[in-house]
């Protein structure tokens, strides 16, 4: 199983409109930001975690051509804003409905901001997005991978996700929150990845900043943890010379191999 990053920054992406901090005007390129998505592949299937602004974007610059499902984390726009764009998939897959799994607070709110998506076929050409949507209360599977919603806290409805490959690896992956509950620590303790939400050092109230992000760190005691959902207060170097070791700051387009 891969697990590709799609998008690491913060909500208004990084650089920021307007900006001219050393971050935003970096010549690195790891410090461009898409807003967070992800891609698993496996031999067997492809399926993408949330939709994102620039999720047409990085598609087509990763060469991301198959896409058979896709898990939402939660109906914030920087994770969602990029749904239409599941239009191109329905045409590659012949023309099928993709399944859509997310909370059910989450599916009713995604109604809400398109309320036309279909999951029949569009009788003139595909102008609409065609979804399947399924509640993710329970473990499911993506072809061979297997897959349960992790309860947090952001101050919305809102989850993560533990994905187990076909050979056993977990893979904890964490975009939102401001806690962690005992229960979901518990949970994924020990998993040989984790993808933890880290916006800056100064604290936030609805997401982790790096001194909680990195007690949570030592208690999930993972294989190794990546840190994704930044702002632009540090840049990659900077992150990379004040985090401990086995711990990264991921960047747009970068591979885990699971
Ligand atoms: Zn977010
Ligand atoms: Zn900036
Ligand atoms: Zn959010």
């Amino acid at each position: 199983m891969t697990f590709q990053f799609l998008g690491t920054g913060t909500s208004v992406g990084v650089p920021q409109i307007g900006c001219r901090c050393p971050v935003c005007t970096s010549g690195d390129p790891r410090d461009r930001r898409r807003r967070c998505g992800a891609l698993i592949r496996t031999g067997e299937v492809a399926f993408l975690v949330d939709t994102p602004p620039e999720m047409r974007e990085a598609c087509i610059e990763y060469g991301v051509d198959r896409v058979d499902a896709v898990c939402l984390t939660h109906a914030h726009m920087d994770h969602v804003a990029g749904f239409d764009d599941l239009r191109r998939f329905n045409t590659l897959n012949g023309g099928a409905p993709m399944r859509c799994f997310a909370m059910d607070e989450t599916i009713e709110q995604m109604h809400r901001i398109f309320p036309y998506i279909s999951n029949r076929k569009n009788e003139m050409g595909l102008f609409r997005p065609m979804i399947n949507f399924v509640s993710n209360g329970k473990p499911f599977t993506i072809g061979d991978v297997a897959i349960e919603r992790l309860a947090v806290e952001h101050s919305f409805p809102c989850c993560g996700y533990l994905f187990t490959s076909p050979d056993g690896a977990r893979l904890a992956y964490i975009s939102d929150c401001h806690e962690i509950p005992d229960e979901t620590v518990a949970r994924i303790e020990g998993a040989d990845t984790l993808v933890l939400n880290c916006l800056r050092e100064r604290p936030h109230p609805t997401h982790l900043n790096m001194a909680a992000a990195l007690g949570y760190i030592s208690r999930i005691q993972p294989g190794r943890a990546f840190l994704t959902h930044m702002c632009h207060d540090l840049s990659h170097m900077e992150w990379l010379s004040k985090l401990p070791k086995g711990v990264e700051p991921a960047y747009d387009g970068l591979v885990l191999e699971t």
